[in-house]
């Protein structure tokens, strides 16, 4: 049976647009990719001769793997699958709640990674996603190397564990999500995270939140999501990615 991709092929090209429009990864590096509902088979960027960067995906560039990471496309487009096509297999295979990754090359987050300081709950309101991974904490990857064997893989989907994102020391951060957009808002929050930790330590010494407020921040950042896997249906979430969304196509 032909099943249509087009439509999670769309959603995952528009993620890898918003978030190299937001400078989370580095021109052609990183990838973000999603299981195909109603199959076992996922969709995810591949890289190929006429790329130009993550920041510029088209759907096009989206290419169909089975859960091996092997391409199930014909080889003579000239896309081929990313080396770390791994991170994803592996986690899709560890963690059956999880239906997209994406794996970009923050340089603020990685920074953090680089000098081991921790990610403080600096705030409540102003971001409470983005508070809630301080005080859940962001597990750490102690390796700084391609992810580009299913061995390593099934090392950095045990690190993640039943988190939301995980950072990778030297080299990156790969978060995940029950659709693609709230993945991607993950990548995003924990991006901003990591700018206003690094600011804070700029202007001076940074305070976390008292307990109390930390309480009130993970009150109001709530379940990520409803189980479906398509978009965020309402709310919050769903307001900040047709923001992101819009200004990304405005520009
Ligand atoms: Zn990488």
């Amino acid at each position: 049976m032909t099943i249509d991709t087009s439509e999670i092929r769309g959603r995952v090209a528009r993620a890898c647009r918003v978030l190299g429009r937001l400078d989370l990864t580095k021109a052609a590096t990183g990838h973000v990719s999603a299981r195909v509902p109603g199959a076992d088979r996922f969709v995810i960027r591949a890289r190929g001769p006429a790329e130009i960067g993550v920041r510029y995906t088209e759907a096009e560039q989206i290419i169909e793997i089975d859960g091996d990471g092997r391409s199930l496309i014909d080889h003579s487009s000239g896309l081929a699958v990313p080396l770390e096509v791994y991170i994803h297999t592996e986690i899709y295979r560890s963690r059956s709640d999880v239906q997209a990754v994406v794996h970009m090359h923050p340089p603020i987050v990685v920074l953090f990674t680089i000098c081991n300081e921790p990610l403080l709950p600096l705030y409540g309101a102003y971001d409470a996603p983005g508070a809630k991974l301080a005080i859940e904490g962001v597990p750490r990857y102690e390796r700084s190397i391609l992810i580009d064997g299913p061995d390593l893989g099934r090392d950095l989907a045990a690190t993640l564990g039943q988190s939301s994102a995980c950072l990778m020391h030297g080299h990156g951060i790969t978060t995940v999500g029950p659709n693609v957009e709230e993945a991607a808002l993950t990548a995003i929050h924990l991006n901003e995270l990591a700018l206003i930790n690094f600011q804070a330590r700029q202007l001076g010494t940074p305070r976390a939140i008292s307990v109390e407020d930390q309480a009130a921040a993970l009150k109001l950042a709530g379940s990520p999501s409803p189980d479906g896997q398509g978009e965020p249906a309402g709310g919050r979430s769903a307001a900040l990615w047709r923001y992101y969304c819009s200004l990304t196509e405005s520009s």
